[in-house]
């Protein structure tokens, strides 16, 4: 029985499911068929007698045969008749068990795949997620023990310590933030959807930005000021969406550059842009920029800028949950326009 029961555990899921769902068929074919059997073996017999017990004479009158035990000759006939039907439902027994394993396995495969995607890309990103906690959390361990060792420890190498700490601390709470707005992204509770001012969520955003912005005098133009676009939209979520675009513009841009924001509207469609000039995107890396913790290589080998690789699968999620997307265009050496494009508030 244990035998079994860690050969069972071992077996593939799509095995296990088809076997469940083979199961289940079977049992219920196996079930009308004995019934079937058993209603079908006596209207034979029944039959059989009738015809035994009402033998036609030439003449049109009936012979009453005394009741007793059928000739041996009726017996066989109805054991034969038993026998055929008895086959003829165990073949057809045995298509169903073929059918109903084939198409059991096929519906078991395409009920576990999206199942089986969910847990690759949570199993994934636990991983990254580790992965990237561990990173400053080492540094901060070594540089502590290593403090803890030298005996000779100044008060200014011991501040210089604490310095390095903290700017530690400071990345692992940034990735924490960005964690908690994955997975707050992840659902839309809490939204809430107004007709809303494109240039208040604008100016909500680079007031945001503004500090960085400043650190390396970039300018932001704001272009939409003079539009009277509205949206519908959770301002919240929309503000965020709009200073991780700005964020990104000024942190891939050269000191003293411009990032403009403009705004349009189709018939159908708002579309809003963060355009910068800045160092642009590889080609090899434009399909996967949307993808948690994904970073380009420029941007993971120079430390100087910051970041997890999050900021965009956050933006593209927002977007979504706005009934938009987001759309890139980027050249190396000339810049990117992030366009993000939502249905357009019709009322
Ligand atoms: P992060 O900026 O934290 O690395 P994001 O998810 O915001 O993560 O961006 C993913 C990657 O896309 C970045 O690492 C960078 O390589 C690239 N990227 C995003 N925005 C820009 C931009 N405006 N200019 C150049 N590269 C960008």
């Amino acid at each position: 029985m244990k035998d079994l029961n860690s050969v069972w555990r071992k077996l593939s899921p799509a095995f296990k499911l088809t076997t469940a769902y083979v199961a289940i068929l079977m049992l219920i074919s196996l079930f009308f068929s004995a019934v079937l059997y058993n209603l079908a073996a006596n209207q034979l017999a029944n039959s059989l007698r009738k015809q035994y017990v009402q033998l036609q004479r030439p003449n049109g009158s009936t012979v009453i045969i005394p009741s007793g035990a059928p000739p041996t000759q009726v017996q066989e006939e109805l054991e034969n008749g038993k026998r055929n039907l008895f086959l003829q439902l165990a073949y057809f027994n045995a298509i169903i068990l073929a059918l109903s394993g084939a198409i059991s396995y096929l519906l078991a495969k395409q009920t576990l795949r999206p199942i089986e995607e969910a847990l690759a890309t949570q199993t994934r990103f636990t991983a990254d997620a580790s992965h990237e906690l561990r990173t400053p959390l080492t540094a901060m361990q070594t540089e502590i023990e290593v403090s803890l060792r030298d005996k000779k420890l100044s008060l200014s190498e011991a501040k210089e310590q604490l310095k390095s700490n903290l700017e530690e601390v400071g990345k692992l709470r940034t990735l924490a933030d960005s964690l908690l707005r994955l997975a707050r992204n992840g659902s839309s509770q809490g939204m809430e959807y107004k007709v809303v001012k494109l240039d208040n969520i604008v100016s909500y955003a680079t007031k945001q930005i503004k500090a960085e912005a400043s650190k390396k005098r970039i300018v932001i133009k704001n272009k939409v000021k003079a539009n009277s676009i509205k949206l519908k939209a959770d301002t919240k979520s929309m503000t965020e969406l709009l200073v991780i675009l700005l964020d990104n513009a000024i942190k891939y841009s050269q000191p003293k550059t411009n990032v403009e924001i403009l705004a349009k509207q189709t018939s159908r469609y708002t579309q809003i842009k963060v355009k910068d000039h800045g160092q642009g995107i590889p080609k090899v890396d434009l399909d996967h920029i949307f993808e948690r913790f994904y970073r380009s290589d420029s941007a993971r080998s120079k430390n100087s800028i910051n970041g997890y690789g999050l900021g965009l699968s956050i933006a593209a999620k927002i977007a979504q949950q706005h009934g938009g997307n987001i759309e890139v265009w980027s050249k190396i050496g000339k810049g990117s326009v992030f366009t993000i494009v939502i249905p357009r508030q019709t009322k």
